[in-house]
Order: structure tokens, then C-alpha cells, then sequence
């Protein structure tokens, strides 16, 4: 059986094994920080963004619209929201080894380390430290903080550093047919983040939609970001996705919806049957140039506590930047106090892809079935039906004996409704595991009693419990789980 630190190990080979994770283009041995949904992954992908599209734009009390922006934007954009200018990560490099390391992470990492060997105080001052001092910018101190706690290159194991420094993390390209002017007018972005894409239509959709404060507009879609230290999987890519929603409010309201968000989004978190004790917030000391106030939800990752959501209260930051580079009004009448104003803005925004690793550090599980007559043992993903890429594997015992055309009969009966397999090959037990292993809740079978009184066996994944239904009752008994 995996334990914690090899289960992330397992989880990444069984992601692979299974069509939900691929190297990106992995004929040509990848490309780092990028990855392909396979068959699976894509579906249950997918569901999970349906799932946070539906409970943002369908199931709020709220009023939250969706739209679908554009990747490009107009550059302007990018100086507005302080991307151009502020969009850096502190970065340091080993002279010896060659390597480039986000500074944050290399003094994270060692006082990880100092926990596991004992060293709790002396690792909570150190992250205080560099909380403070990354919240001065001060560079210089911080350098000196990493020589004296002797932080080593993992790769040189030698404490031989440059000084720190800032990176801009947008991919840049150019429109049209210019040449690589870096400088050149044609110079667009790759947008690092979506929220972008909202607050330039603000008053589109608030016009267009008749919108009344407070409202949110919601939207899913590609974000990239130049990250320097890229690892952990599909944790941190340098193209990925984000569900992210913006929130428009009175402003001096802020500090209100910034803890219904809180509240709301870690609910929805729990509403698929997650632990609440994997779950935690953490307060941010240092702010972003937008946020009055700002928190991550984070969850217990096979390789610790890690952010997957921020909520994240942005104040009037943003519309003011694009109403004075724009040199377009951003404002909206209130009529209940009759005042003309630019909204506050509180955000939510999670990463898709985090989610995904999310669900399925939480569902998979190794088991060991082994009695005393025989060893055996299963790995199952025990994933809400919901979220499950099929929902019902149609499963006749053998190819004979007409069982296969009953079988392919419930399949046409089902497969408008929800996600359905057909199996035939291999022995029964064999297509249970695979079934266990891609997170299919309910698997029929189909046999010789089933010609005599239209039932089948119904196995439930999570129980391994099997018992009789009659046909007709099949849609109801999937349907209720996954509605
Ligand atoms: P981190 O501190 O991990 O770099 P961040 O604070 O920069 O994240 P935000 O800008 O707040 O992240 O983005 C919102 C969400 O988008 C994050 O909570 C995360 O789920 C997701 N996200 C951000 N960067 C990445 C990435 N490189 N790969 C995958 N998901 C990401």
C-alpha cells in the first residue's frame, strides 16, 4: 500500500495508465509544466467545471452571469492591472548548478524540512521572516536570510547564489505578421489570469443584462503563466485553467461579502463529500497591489497544505485602472441610494486543474481485499458520482446467449441520460477493477436470469455490494445519485 509520500508517486502513474493525464506532446519526451487530458481526465474535467459553472450561474441566490472573453486582449489591459509592472516573482539563481529558484519556495521548501527534523519554532520564524521581508521587497535581507540558515541548491549542494531577482511570469507573442520586436505596438499577451476578461466587459454585461448591484459575472478558461519553478504535477503548469467569478459590490461592503465568499466557497468544497479536516484557510500578510483583504482556501495534498482557491477582496482597483487608461467611465448608478459610483469587487478564483488533482488525491484509494485463502487487493477512485467520468458500465456475463443484445439495449435506453460503458471482454472481475480503477460508480450485469425475469445485478463501487434490480429501475437508481 502507498503511503503518503509515494502516493502522490502512484497517483501520477495512475493518472497515465488510466487515459486521465498525459505528458504534453510525450512523443517528443514533453513539455515541462504542460500536460494533455486524456479520455478520462477530459470527462471528468469537464464535470467538475459544469458542476462549479452550474452552482455559480444556477444555483445562486445571487445574481452570477457567465461570459466566455477572449486569451488576447488589448496590451493596455495588461498595464491597467499592474501585469506588466508587478506581475514578478522573486527569483534566485545557483551559480554552480545553473538552477533558477522562486524564493518564496526555496526557503518554503527548507523549512519544511526543519519541520520534519524536529526544528518547528525555528521553521515558523523563519517563514515569518520572509513574509515580512517579502513584503518590504527587500531583497537583500532576504539573500542574507538564505545564506544564514545555509539554504543549499538541491541540484550543486552549494550555497553559491546570485542576487535576487524579479521575472516577469506573461508569455508574450506578437499579432500579425511584425518581427520580433520584443518592443514592437504588435507585442499581445497570453493572459495570466481571466479576471481580466471580466472587468473590461463589466459594463457590457451589466447594461446588456440589466444588471443590479450587488451582481457577479463568472467565467472558466485558459490562463498561462511563464512559472519558473514548475513542478508538482499539474499543481503548478504554465498553461492551466481557472474558474474565476467577480463579485460587483457597493463599496464599504467589502469586509461582508468578503466572508459570505469565504464561507460559500468553502461550502461548495465540502458539498462533494470532502473531509472538511483536509481542508483550511489561510490569511494572506502579504497583499497583492489590488486586495484590502485576501485568503486561500487550501487542502491537504499528499505533499502537504497547498492553496487550490483565493478569495480575494479587490476593491475598486481594477475598474479605476481601466476607467483612467481607457478613458471610458466605469461607473454604475445606484438608484437605491441614487449615487453614481465604481464598484468594489470581491473575487473567487480557483484553479480547475488544482481542483482535478484535488478530487483525485481525495478519491483514490489502494485496498487491500486479501483474505486467508487468497491475497488480492484494488485501487479504487471513490469519486461522487457526479464527477465520475461514466456513470454506469453495462457489463453482459458472457458473448453469448443473446445477453449481449439485452446489454446493448439498456445501453441505447441510457446513454441520453448519462455517460454509460459497454464491456464484453475479459472476466467479470476483471472489468470490475478497471471500472473500481477509473471511478465508475455502478456497474450492471447482465445474465442468464435476466432473460427469465428482467433483472440485473447492480454493484456498487464504494460497498462492492451487488444485489438484483429489475431494468426499469436502472435511470432512477443513477439519477438520483448523480443529479
Ligand atoms: P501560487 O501562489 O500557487 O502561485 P497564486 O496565488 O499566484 O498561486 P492566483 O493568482 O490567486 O494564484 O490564481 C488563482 C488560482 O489559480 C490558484 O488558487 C490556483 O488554483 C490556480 N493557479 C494559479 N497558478 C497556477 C498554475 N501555474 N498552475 C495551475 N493552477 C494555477
Amino acid at each position: 500500500m502507498a503511503t503518503d509520500s509515494n502516493k502522490f508517486q502512484a497517483i501520477i502513474s495512475h493518472c497515465k495508465e488510466y487515459g486521465f493525464i498525459f505528458p504534453s506532446s510525450e512523443i517528443y519526451d514533453g513539455l515541462q509544466a504542460v500536460y494533455d487530458y486524456g479520455q478520462m481526465g477530459s470527462e471528468l474535467k469537464k464535470n467538475i467545471k459544469d458542476y462549479w459553472w452550474k452552482s455559480m450561474t444556477q444555483l445562486q441566490e445571487n445574481n452570477i452571469v457567465g461570459i466566455d472573453a477572449a486569451i488576447f486582449m488589448h496590451p493596455t489591459t495588461w498595464k491597467a492591472s499592474g501585469h506588466v509592472d508587478n506581475f514578478n516573482d522573486p527569483m534566485i539563481d545557483n551559480r554552480d548548478s545553473k538552477k533558477r529558484y522562486r524564493v518564496d519556495h526555496l526557503i518554503e521548501a527548507h523549512a519544511e524540512q526543519m519541520e520534519k527534523d524536529g526544528r518547528i519554532d525555528e521553521a515558523r520564524g523563519l517563514l515569518q521572516e520572509m513574509e515580512v521581508l517579502l513584503g518590504q521587497d527587500n531583497f537583500v535581507a532576504l539573500k542574507e536570510l538564505i545564506i544564514k540558515h545555509n539554504i543549499k541548491c538541491a541540484v550543486s549542494g552549494t550555497i553559491n547564489w546570485t542576487d535576487i531577482r524579479q521575472f516577469n511570469l506573461m508569455f508574450a507573442t506578437e499579432f500579425g505578421n511584425a518581427s520580433a520586436d520584443a518592443e514592437s505596438d504588435n507585442k499581445v499577451y497570453l493572459r495570466p489570469e481571466t479576471a481580466q476578461g471580466i472587468f473590461v466587459n463589466f459594463l457590457n454585461v451589466q447594461k446588456t443584462g440589466r444588471m443590479k448591484i450587488p451582481f457577479g459575472i463568472a467565467q472558466v478558461g485558459k490562463a498561462f503563466r511563464n512559472e519558473i519553478v514548475a513542478r508538482q504535477f499539474i499543481f503548478r503548469m504554465r498553461e492551466f485553467e481557472q474558474m474565476e467569478m467577480q463579485f460587483f459590490i457597493r463599496p464599504g461592503s467589502q469586509m461582508e461579502w468578503y466572508e459570505y465568499w469565504k464561507t460559500e466557497r468553502l461550502k461548495w468544497h465540502l458539498s462533494l463529500g470532502i473531509d472538511p479536516a483536509k481542508y483550511r484557510y489561510h490569511d494572506h500578510v502579504k497583499l497583492a497591489h489590488y486586495a484590502d483583504a485576501a485568503c486561500d482556501i487550501e487542502y491537504e495534498f499528499p505533499f502537504g497544505f497547498k492553496e487550490v482557491e483565493g478569495i480575494h477582496s479587490r476593491t475598486d482597483f481594477d475598474l479605476k485602472q481601466h476607467q483612467e487608461y481607457s478613458r471610458k467611465k466605469q461607473q454604475y448608478f445606484d438608484t437605491e441610494i441614487n449615487q453614481n459610483y465604481i464598484p468594489y469587487v470581491l473575487e473567487t478564483s480557483i484553479g480547475l486543474d488544482r481542483m482535478f488533482l484535488l478530487v483525485l488525491s481525495n478519491s483514490y484509494e489502494e485496498q487491500d481485499l486479501s483474505t486467508e485463502e487468497k491475497k488480492d487487493s484494488r485501487v479504487v477512485l471513490k469519486l461522487v458520482p457526479k464527477l465520475a467520468p461514466i456513470k454506469l458500465a453495462i457489463l453482459p456475463l458472457t458473448k453469448k446467449d443473446g445477453l449481449p443484445e439485452i446489454a446493448q439495449q439498456i445501453l441505447k435506453d441510457n446513454r441520453g441520460a448519462f455517460k454509460c460503458f459497454y464491456e464484453e471482454k475479459d472476466t467479470i472481475g476483471k472489468r470490475y477493477r478497471r471500472m473500481d480503477a477509473i471511478g465508475t460508480p455502478y456497474c450492471i450485469t447482465i445474465d442468464h436470469q435476466t432473460k427469465e425475469d428482467n433483472t440485473v445485478t447492480i454493484r456498487y463501487r464504494d460497498s462492492m455490494e451487488q444485489e438484483r434490480i429489475p431494468i426499469d429501475k436502472i435511470r432512477e437508481i443513477v439519477l438520483k445519485e448523480i443529479e
